[in-house]
């Protein structure tokens, strides 16, 4: 991988970078001058970065935006959702996995791995992947080189493993994670929320694939999450789908079977679903069209906001009844809720909108954008950390109790559900055999009686137990789990004062050593990762450039002839370098291809510009 040099390792002003690792897509903001700033890319008003990885048939990653654009293209090269796999195991994820164009296998340890063109990488390889590169994206919108300490957010819901593979990730991204910050409460701290004394908060997020609910409580400035709620496969898509249902529908007598099970027109439906639905947020009509020429088929459908809102409703109704559900889990009833906060694209769905606040019977903080204000709350955290005001301490819940597997395959609790976390527990136990000198132990997270219905964290073994009679051994097993919700496991026989060390060996995670090994082989082959990526995105840039010119050219106005022929020469010279593998060179020329198309780039503008001073909207142009 391409990280880091050590020059870069003096960050002067001590900032935070604060990062919104997201499913469908990332954010990264700081604090500037007073308040948190979202980090857009430069020339780009649209702060957030695709989290989506491509791999080129001749090697590298690419990732963000160049992926995305690759992905509807080759989407089985493509990666999405890689969030959904981090510290999972095979069998957690095999739904998931459906959903991917890679073969998914597991080490002896439990670690996840995905082969992508005859190479394993695990999901926090893949995640470092995304976060590096946001960590780029960070610098070139700052001018400088970005911080390399970092707050990242995770949901409230991620267990221990869950966090571990994000912090693992961002080690291996070059970051130093600063914290992870529960989602719903980053979003609090954007609304300042923190400053009030006390309360009760709804964060309510529906993104593009995903929704999730917390009710967090505030207690003097400190935020504790109470219960969180949700359904990990249901969001944006799903409003898409019923308009793209609707669209198949109405095309069934006049499109033949192998035209609608078509993966690219099904994708040109799914595009239009989508635009149709962003239109009708601010909109009471939009069309919704399918043009396929290929195909013989141009259709076009008034929609209007109400029909859409009848099509969504048994969604929303799914989001309310988790928000019923998170409001039991905290023992509380909607009128107890002092705010609401909206995260996530699909919140501005004005039905959304509107159900959330009759539900809640408050008006929802709706002033941030939903899809920035996740990593505005982690810049404003990070600020807190780097010893800015706002001083203020985050306790958040463990969501799921911790406990240990016990004889006969039942599991004694340690950390019940909902503690308040920092937390340290010590439990004692004892031997079943007469000299037993070891002890396995089982570390399972999950609210089930018996072990095997409990998702298993990891194993340690206790040895250097002096023989005893049963039962005479003692032994404290501490938990502790810290502000990041992770978990350190000791054990200590106590009856001798033995002192026996153990390791807990985390399930679906990475050990150090293995983290250490991966630095060591991504060092050693950043030069060639780096050019290879470089390489990918060059040829991508290239691509595109040369498709604008050859759809514009004919049809500029007020070119000479000198600047046409230095733009044509510019692109045969790019496109001939982009099939070569150096990258100075492809670099140089796709340099030389962006300076010989200014005055194309102008001369579109001049064009746009008259034509919409004539009348025209700019989609007519
Ligand atoms: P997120 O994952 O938070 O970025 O949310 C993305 C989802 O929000 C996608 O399903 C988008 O289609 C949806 N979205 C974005 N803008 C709007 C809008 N104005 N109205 C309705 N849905 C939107």
């Amino acid at each position: 991988m391409p990280f880091l040099e050590l020059d870069v390792l003096n960050n002067p002003n001590n900032a935070i970078l604060g990062i919104d690792l997201g499913t469908t897509n990332s954010v990264a903001a700081i604090w500037q001058d007073g308040r948190p700033t979202v980090l857009r890319p430069p020339g780009q008003n649209d702060g957030r970065i695709p989290s989506v990885l491509h791999f080129p048939e001749d090697g590298g990653i690419v990732v963000g935006r160049n992926a995305r654009a690759l992905a509807t293209e080759s989407p089985e090269s493509s990666l999405f959702s890689v969030k959904r796999l981090m510290g999972r195991g095979l069998e957690d994820v095999r739904t998931d996995l459906d959903g991917i164009p890679f073969e998914g296998s597991e080490t002896d340890s439990g670690l996840l791995q995905l082969e992508i063109r005859g190479k394993k990488y695990s999901p926090q390889e893949l995640s470092a992947r995304i976060l590096h590169h946001v960590w780029q994206v960070a610098g070139a919108a700052l001018g400088e080189l970005a911080p390399l300490r970092a707050v990242i957010t995770v949901p409230a819901y991620f267990d221990d493993a869950q966090r571990q593979a994000t912090r693992d990730a961002a080690r291996l991204a070059g970051l130093e994670v600063a914290r992870i910050v529960n989602e719903p409460t980053a979003a609090s701290l954007a609304y300042g929320l923190d400053q009030k004394n006390d309360g009760t908060v709804a964060v309510y997020d529906l993104g593009g694939g995903t929704f999730d609910v917390s009710i967090l409580s505030i207690e003097e400035g400190v935020f504790r999450v109470l219960s969180t709620s949700g359904d990990t496969h249901l969001g944006g898509d799903d409003i898409d789908q019923t308009l793209v249902e609707l669209a198949l529908s109405e095309l069934a007598g006049k499109a033949d079977e192998a035209t609608l099970a078509d993966p690219a027109f099904r994708q040109g439906i799914r595009l239009s679903a989508e635009k149709c639905k962003i239109e009708l947020s601010s909109r009471p009509e939009s069309e919704l069209h399918v043009v396929a020429p290929e195909h013989g088929i141009a259709w076009r459908r008034t929609i209007r906001r109400a029909e859409l809102e009848e099509r969504i409703a048994p969604l929303i109704q799914r989001t309310l009844d988790a928000c019923r559900r998170a409001m039991a889990d905290a023992k509380l009833q909607p009128s107890d809720i002092d705010e609401v906060v909206l995260v996530g694209g699909s919140t501005r769905v004005p039905a959304v909108r509107s159900q959330v606040q009759e539900f809640f019977g408050r008006e929802p903080h709706t002033a941030l954008d939903p899809d920035e204000v996740v990593a505005l709350g982690a810049a404003v955290q990070g600020h807190v950390l780097s010893g800015g005001t706002r001083d203020m301490l985050l306790l958040d819940v463990t969501p799921l109790s911790l406990g240990i597997e016990t004889m006969g395959g039942a599991v004694s609790k340690v950390i019940d559900r909902n503690s308040p976390i920092p937390t340290q527990v010590t439990e004692g136990y004892t031997t079943y055999a007469d000299n037993q000198t070891g002890i396995d132990f089982n570390i399972v997270q999950g609210e089930r009686e018996l072990a095997r219905d409990c998702r298993s964290l990891g194993t340690m073994k206790l040895s250097g137990i002096p023989p005893l009679p049963a039962g005479m051994a003692r032994v404290a097993v501490r938990f502790s789990l810290d502000a990041d919700g992770v978990l350190n496991v000791t054990a200590k026989e106590e009856s001798t004062g033995t002192e026996a060390s153990i390791d807990l060996a985390p399930m679906h995670g990475l050990t150090d050593p293995e983290v250490e090994q991966m630095l060591l082989d991504s060092y050693d082959h950043a030069q060639e990762d780096f050019d290879a990526s470089r390489l990918a995105n060059l040829r991508i840039e290239i691509g595109t450039m040369s498709r604008a010119v050859s759809s514009h050219l004919a049809s500029a106005i007020g070119l000479d002839r000198d600047t046409v022929l230095d733009i044509e020469e510019a692109v045969a010279a790019a496109e001939k370098s982009a099939t070569t593998s150096d990258v100075a060179a492809v670099q140089a020329a796709r340099d030389e291809l962006e300076r010989a198309t200014l005055p194309l780039a102008a001369a579109l503008m001049d064009s746009v510009a008259k034509r919409a001073l004539e009348g025209k909207t700019l989609d007519q142009v």
